[in-house]
């Protein structure tokens, strides 16, 4: 059957009048009365494109919901479906101008490209008849044949007046915001996909030969990578699933199989690729996700391998507005792309906490993450805009839409001009209460923003990204330069350093992962720097010589008891007096402080606040353990508003225990670059907030129109009568609103 497809794809006939040769052979060919092809227009509907043995006067008129039918069920599956009885099935629907009434058995696959669903392929028997495996297999592999024909937009004129089909279309996507900004340029692919030229064989026999070739060249090459590796455990289980999955005798064979039916052996490789993307889509579970997507990494390896085509980095032919695009991506390889050539990226798999994004935050680059199958919706050129705030996705853009962001770019810049004017005064309140605000950092390339926010000091420097780009452990004079060049560089402001905050979703990727079943309530943080002082000495010892003859602040992370912070105090008094001992000139002062993100801490106030210098809420953290939310898991973690009462309440218990013990109080978690939830942070008598640079801007122009007393009063009488309420955004946006205060 496939050499008469391919017969009938190289004839030199109109593209309406092929598929409707398709379709009568593959009718033929599957002893069918029918065979239909159901193609997904932009709008989410299947249009009937071609059809023998359904009423003709249907294609191109009937359309299914998305959703509806047995047609609709396996878009949403990306499944076949076989039945000997259609008309039984719960989501069979009957279509009076399709003429299908007689018609008892039904068989349809997706046409998949990518892990797409581009449409569906339908056979239909009179007869009450199970189709074999052998003929399932067959139409999927037909199936693929159809893709190619959406892809290479052969069938886009084809549709209704009107509508689009083509992969080529306009599309929106969604995903996560990362870093907020908007970006208008061309997509660069990070990995650029492979394009199968023939998906048919000529000869199967050297098809095989060819396919066997490449997966013996693939192992030798893990093999090789594997023994010279010199990387650490984590990088080796990598490595190790690797090969037990291009060893596994079942992923060969259905490859194989899939080259036997007639398949060149790149074409078998995107079929079994296919399959493993569409169980992707569909599967939550993250370890299956990791299996599956190791599967389809191991798949495009094998491509690559096949095609001779390479992995590469393009950095000389980088357009100057690049936007770029990767499934996932090391945080390193981002900073080997010049920077200035960039004007966002996109991550098809990885959201707000990977270490790509933590650095694409810090570089400023419009960041948009999670976007599902973005790498083969997109081709290299493509027009790309990305809005970082929204996580909005626009594809190939018409006019009007590029316009629109092209507005938003105007509005922002001059809204970011507004923001510079405001830059040098400070964040006072209309009734004159002074609001330090104050920026986080984690990185020598967020310093320069220091100075261009007009961040007070660093409220939060998170130590641990140092570590987690390292390639190694970073030695103790690493450690000390990299603290001393951060303090020189932000010269009289002060810097709040943390403490390695590492575990749960911050890996060192040279460090044996521990194996634990709930890692956000497991050995992490100060846990790991007390139980192991080899970490939490050096680092201590590197800042404080770093801080010689200056003032400095440490605090330390995930601290759950009183007893934990005198116990971290006491490896601080120990370096100093090693300091001492050895000559070194030692800081002016330092403070000791605690983060406030475990919630028992908020039973022990009264005692911590008694021992330490100051606090500041991990209002991330604090959130995900007063919820029991996990908060890089999509599905929970915007479930729970922090504005609403119990968490507020939360909040202002510490600020009230602080003051009421004179200890200073701020607050460095998201919430506090919100600007809503900075004005209720403010209300409910906070007067110190850490926050990502970009947002020092609209929360100071929000502070410059607020009346702290009034809001207080506001927020503390919503607490009282309107506890009930599931959020207090509603009112407090109205709040705002009311009083023209810019949220
Ligand atoms: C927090 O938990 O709120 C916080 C500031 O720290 P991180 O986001 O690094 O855990
Ligand atoms: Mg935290």
């Amino acid at each position: 059957m496939l050499r008469r497809l391919r017969a009938v794809m190289a004839e030199p006939v109109n593209a309406q009048s092929r598929l409707d040769r398709i379709v009568v052979l593959i009718a033929s060919n599957m002893v069918a009365e029918v065979c239909s092809v159901y193609i997904q227009r932009a709008d989410g509907e299947l249009e009937l494109y071609g059809t023998e043995g359904l009423n003709p006067e249907a294609v191109h008129n009937m359309t299914m919901k998305p959703g509806e039918g047995l047609v609709g069920l396996i878009v949403s599956t990306a499944e076949p479906v076989a039945l000997a009885d259609a008309q039984s099935h719960p989501a069979f629907s009957f279509k009076s101008e399709s003429g299908e009434e007689s018609y008892h058995s039904f068989l349809g696959v997706p046409i998949l490209r990518g892990g797409n669903v581009l449409g569906v392929l339908v056979v239909q028997n009179r007869a009450r008849r199970i189709y074999t495996e052998e003929e399932v297999e067959a139409l999927q592999t037909t199936a693929m044949l159809l893709a190619e024909m959406v892809a290479t937009g052969e069938l886009q004129s084809l549709g209704k007046p009107g509508t689009d089909t083509s992969l080529k279309r306009q599309m929106a996507l969604q995903g996560t915001p990362i870093t907020e900004g908007v970006g208008l340029g061309y997509a660069v692919l990070h990995q650029p996909r492979v394009t199968i030229k023939q998906l048919i064989a000529e000869d199967v026999n050297a098809e095989l030969i060819r396919l066997e070739a490449a997966v013996t060249a693939m192992r030798e090459r893990l093999d090789t990578l594997i023994d010279t590796a010199t990387g650490t455990g984590e990088q080796r289980d990598v490595l190790e699933t690797f090969r037990m999955f291009a060893h596994d005798a079942g992923w060969k064979r259905r490859l194989q199989e899939a080259v036997r039916s007639g398949l060149t052996a790149e074409a078998a490789v995107e079929r079994v690729q296919n399959d493993a993307r569409a169980k992707l889509q569909r599967q939550t579970d993250p370890y299956m996700r990791e299996r599956l997507h190791d599967l389809d990494d191991l798949a495009d390896r094998l491509l690559h391998q096949l095609t001779g085509v390479s992995f590469t980095q393009r950095n000389e032919d980088l357009p100057d507005n690049a936007i770029l695009i990767a499934r996932t991506m090391g945080p390193a390889a981002l900073l080997e792309y010049n920077r200035n050539q960039l004007r966002g990226l996109i991550l098809e798999d990885g959201g707000a906490s990977s270490h790509v994004a933590i650095v694409a935050r810090a570089l400023g680059i419009p960041c948009v993450g999670d976007v599902a199958n973005i790498n083969d919706l997109v081709s290299e050129g493509d027009a790309v805009i990305l809005d970082g705030g929204t996580g909005e996705v626009q594809l190939r853009p018409s006019p009007d839409i590029e316009s629109a962001y092209k507005e938003k770019v105007r509005l922002r810049a001059s809204r970011q001009e507004q923001y510079r004017k405001l830059r040098d005064l400070p964040a006072k309140t209309l009734d004159g209460v002074e609001i330090g605000l104050h920026m986080n950092a984690g990185l020598l390339v967020d310093l320069p923003q220091v100075a261009e926010s007009g961040a007070l000091s660093i409220g939060l420097f998170r130590t641990e990204l140092q570590f987690m780009l390292a390639p190694q452990f970073p030695r103790l004079d690493e450690q000390f330069n990299f603290y001393k060049n951060i303090m020189d560089a932000v010269k009289d402001r002060p810097v709040t350093f943390r403490t390695l905050d590492i575990g749960s979703d911050k890996v060192l990727p040279y460090m044996k992962k521990v194996e634990e079943e709930n890692p956000a309530l497991g050995w992490r943080a100060i846990r790991i720097g007390l139980d192991r002082p080899g970490f939490l000495r050096p680092q201590l010892r590197a800042m404080l010589r770093a801080g010689a003859g200056r003032r400095m602040r440490i605090m330390f992370p995930m601290v759950a008891t009183v007893g934990e912070f005198i116990a971290a105090r006491e490896i601080v008094e120990m370096e100093k007096s090693h300091l001492k001992r050895h000559g070194h000139v030692m800081p002016e002062q330092v403070e000791l402080g605690v983060m406030v993100e475990v919630p028992s801490l908020l039973w022990q106030l009264e005692e911590l606040c008694a021992e330490v210098d100051f606090i500041s809420v991990g209002s991330n953290d604090l959130s995900q353990y007063i919820f029991a939310a996990d908060r890089d898991n999509k599905r929970v973690s915007t479930r729970f508003d922090p504005l609403s009462a119990p968490f507020l309440r939360a909040l202002q218990s510490i600020v009230t225990a602080a003051d009421r013990a004179g200890t200073p109080v701020s607050l460095c978690g998201e919430m506090g670059g919100k600007v809503l939830e900075a004005m209720a942070l403010v209300a409910l008598g906070y007067r110190g907030l850490s926050m990502s640079p970009a947002a020092i801007g609209p929360v100071k122009a929000m502070i410059l129109a607020l009346d702290a007393s009034d809001a207080a009063q506001f927020i503390e009488n919503e607490l009282r009568t309107g506890g009930d309420q599931p959020s207090l955004r509603q009112p407090l946006r109205r709040y705002a609103e009311a009083r023209a205060i810019p949220i």
